[in-house]
């Protein structure tokens, strides 16, 4: 996202985010797994090709799992509840806050979403 593809994830670091839309650029990152994702399953399914279907399930399952923390849990596109006052999550949050106070394509840190430095469990 940081690399050749940093023209699709350069509007989600844009401060303020954009309010005049719901849909980033870097949403296009849906699509790009999504697409290649399904043709494995379908693929591995049809013609009964297990490591097809392996790696389908698991381009899905970050999908989801992006969707679910990067989208939901940390940036609340979707309105959540939830409150996150400690442990895990609330470091995960921290750690992504960190990522997103780069100000150029080299100046970011923490690209891990889910492996972060432990440092970002102190408040
Ligand atoms: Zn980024
Ligand atoms: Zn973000």
């Amino acid at each position: 996202m940081h690399g050749f593809l940093w023209s699709f994830h350069r509007d989600h670091h844009i401060i303020p985010p954009q309010k005049d839309t719901f849909f980033q650029k870097n949403d296009l990152f849906f699509l790009i797994y999504a697409f290649p994702a399904m043709i494995l399953i379908i693929a591995g399914f049809a013609y009964a090709v297990t490591p097809f279907l392996a790696i389908g399930a698991g381009i899905t399952l970050y999908g989801l799992t992006y969707f679910l923390i990067h989208d939901v849990l940390i940036h609340r596109r979707i309105p959540l509840k939830i409150k996150i006052t400690g442990g895990y999550f609330a470091a995960l949050v921290r750690a992504h806050e960190a990522h997103h106070t780069g100000k150029n394509v080299k100046d970011f840190n923490n690209y891990g979403l889910l492996i972060f430095n432990p440092r970002y469990f102190r408040k």
